[in-house]
């Protein structure tokens, strides 16, 4: 194996950006990341990555559910180049019952594309995962899209943006036309003007003319005027892009477009390339940083089973935090010390899988059927290192699973502990229930609907779900256990994952109220998912 230099893993580095696109359902995300795909010429013809427009090549019974619905619940890797920079571009399920996926999702990028609908603004889904970005501290480029249709103010959208998360708004262009009227984008920096025109269908790339100001003045009329007007307000009130708070997640650079037909997002694929931040030294457990340029390391931020009828199996995603990964290189999983064989890596693209032969910090490897792999954990190559583990969402839902069938205890048992790991839903157990019952939580109930199908047409072994009075749940500890449990409408429970203590409530006044009279009590929040 040869071991590369650092400065060729530092410059391997510095020209990847690895990013994810966070939206309310139906704002146009698939759509976009078609058109950024499209545009950095990865693919010929939109609707060729995830299929949307008839979804050929639907597999297995569980996609078959996602179909039914409409919904995406498996996330792919997008990975494009554009002008000497390679894009990882992680996609993620738009469901707000899939957020916790979104969430590890998150985890590993380096960078977010927050989109919004030009008539809708801000979302209640964009601002749960906006939490997310600013928890973790992922800087935020906002994309208004659908700008091809009528919509609200430019100004009106930005003011939005900043009263109600915070975030300074730094218009990188500014659209002439209003939405529904769009003519083009003025490129705020250089003050180029590039005009749109429309090809039939969208399917292609939107033809984009560049016009000399004086031209455009003429040619757009009163739509130029506005323009210029609230382009003059916009540098009046120095509304600029400053790249330190951009990075510290104060500020967030603003493009205007239409992922549909095309337009804008070539300046957004720029942007994503001149400004989201390369992969940088990861902080470990210890919260010593571990420089991109040590040898490999990586976490596992996603576990997949399913994905499809052709690769039947279990696909773990791992982020590259430091060094050069090739394929065959032997790995050491961190929680167990084990030796972890890589010879069958392999990339992602949309839904097509194919060998990969070497990656570098940022990007994403696929190993698959890695049993034993759970979210969250440390691969490394000789430097041993343990990353944070990625935190899990407050659940809000519980069910007790029960085989349906005495004979297949075993099927169920390995089921459940499959899924737990993936992260599917959590798995939470205590000794009064027993093995045979563990409770499911989950932050969606969609998600339980996926835990029965798999469980049944994977596993083979049907479950019945009962559902749970619990609505709140909190970390708890030993000490705390004791008073907690003889509270009626409590329940203290161990995650099996981790082995960490939950206490699930039938409501959060009551669990205030406890708070309240036993102020000792050790109760921490999840992270909320709403
Ligand atoms: P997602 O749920 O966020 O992935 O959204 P989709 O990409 O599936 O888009 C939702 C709907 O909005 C679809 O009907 C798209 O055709 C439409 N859409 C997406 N982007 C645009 C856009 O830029 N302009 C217009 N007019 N429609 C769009």
């Amino acid at each position: 194996m040869a071991v590369s230099s650092s400065s060729e893993v530092a410059a391997q580095a510095a020209r990847r950006r690895t990013f994810a696109v966070i939206s309310h359902p139906d704002a146009g995300k698939s759509t976009l990341t078609e058109a950024l795909a499209l545009h950095a010429a990865a693919i010929e013809q939109a609707g060729a990555v995830h299929g949307k427009a008839g979804r050929k090549g639907v597999a297995s019974d569980w996609m078959e559910m996602e179909r039914s619905r409409g919904i995406s619940i498996t996330s792919s890797v997008l990975r494009f180049e554009f002008g000497g920079t390679l894009l990882n571009l992680l996609d993620t399920p738009g469901h707000a019952d899939f957020s916790e996926d979104t969430y590890r999702v998150l985890a590993a990028v380096d960078a977010a594309v927050m989109l919004l609908d030009s008539a809708k603004g801000l979302e209640a889904q964009t601002l749960k995962l906006f939490d997310v970005c600013r928890h973790r501290g992922i800087p935020v480029i906002t994309f208004v899209n659908k700008w091809d249709r009528p919509g609200r103010e430019p100004l009106e959208l930005l003011d939005e943006v900043e009263q109600r998360i915070g975030l300074r708004p730094a218009p990188l262009n500014w659209p002439v036309g209003i939405a529904g009227d769009f003519r083009g984008l003025i490129d705020r920096a250089s003050g180029a003007y590039t005009r749109f025109r429309r090809t039939p269908g969208g399917a292609t790339r939107a033809i984009a003319e560049r016009v000399p100001a004086e031209q455009a003045a003429a040619e757009e009329g009163a739509a130029w005027d506005a323009a210029a007007e609230e382009l003059a307000l916009l540098d009046e009130i120095g509304a600029d892009l400053d790249p330190e708070a951009f990075a510290a997640g104060l500020c967030t650079p603003v493009l205007f477009g239409a992922g549909l037909p095309n337009f804008g997002v070539g300046a957004l694929l720029e942007a994503l390339c001149a400004l989201a931040p390369p992969p940088a030294d990861r902080v470990d457990a210890d919260g010593v940083p571990r420089p991109v340029t040590a040898p490999f390391s990586g976490q596992v931020f996603k576990v997949q089973a399913g994905m499809d009828r052709a690769h039947r199996d279990r696909l773990a995603f791992v982020r590259v935090c430091s060094g050069r990964f090739e394929r065959g290189m032997p790995l050491t999983h961190g929680p167990t010390g084990r030796p972890l064989a890589t010879k069958y890596a392999q990339t992602m693209f949309g839904r097509d899988r194919s060998t990969l032969d070497a990656a570098y910090p940022g990007d994403v490897i696929g190993l698959p059927n890695a049993s034993g792999l759970t979210v969250g954990d440390t691969l490394y190559a000789r430097a041993p290192v343990a990353f944070p583990p990625i935190p899990a969402f407050a659940p809000e839902h519980f069910m007790v699973a029960r085989t349906r069938d005495n004979g297949r205890a075993k099927q169920f048992r390995r089921g459940i502990d499959q899924l737990d790991s993936e992260g599917a839903v959590q798995v939470l157990r205590s000794d009064l229930r027993g093995d045979q019952a563990p409770v499911l939580a989950a932050v969606g109930p969609l998600q339980f609907e996926v835990v029965a199908t798999r469980m049944e047409n994977e596993f083979g072994a049907p479950v019945e779900l009962t559902r749970l009075d619990y609505t709140t749940a909190r970390l708890t500890d030993k000490e705390s256990a004791a008073t907690l449990e003889a509270r009626r409408g409590v329940e203290v429970l161990t995650r099996t994952l981790d082995g960490t203590l939950v206490a699930v409530f039938s409501d959060k006044w009551r669990m205030r109220g406890l708070q309240r009279d036993h102020p000792d009590l050790t109760l921490i929040p999840m992270l909320a998912a709403g």
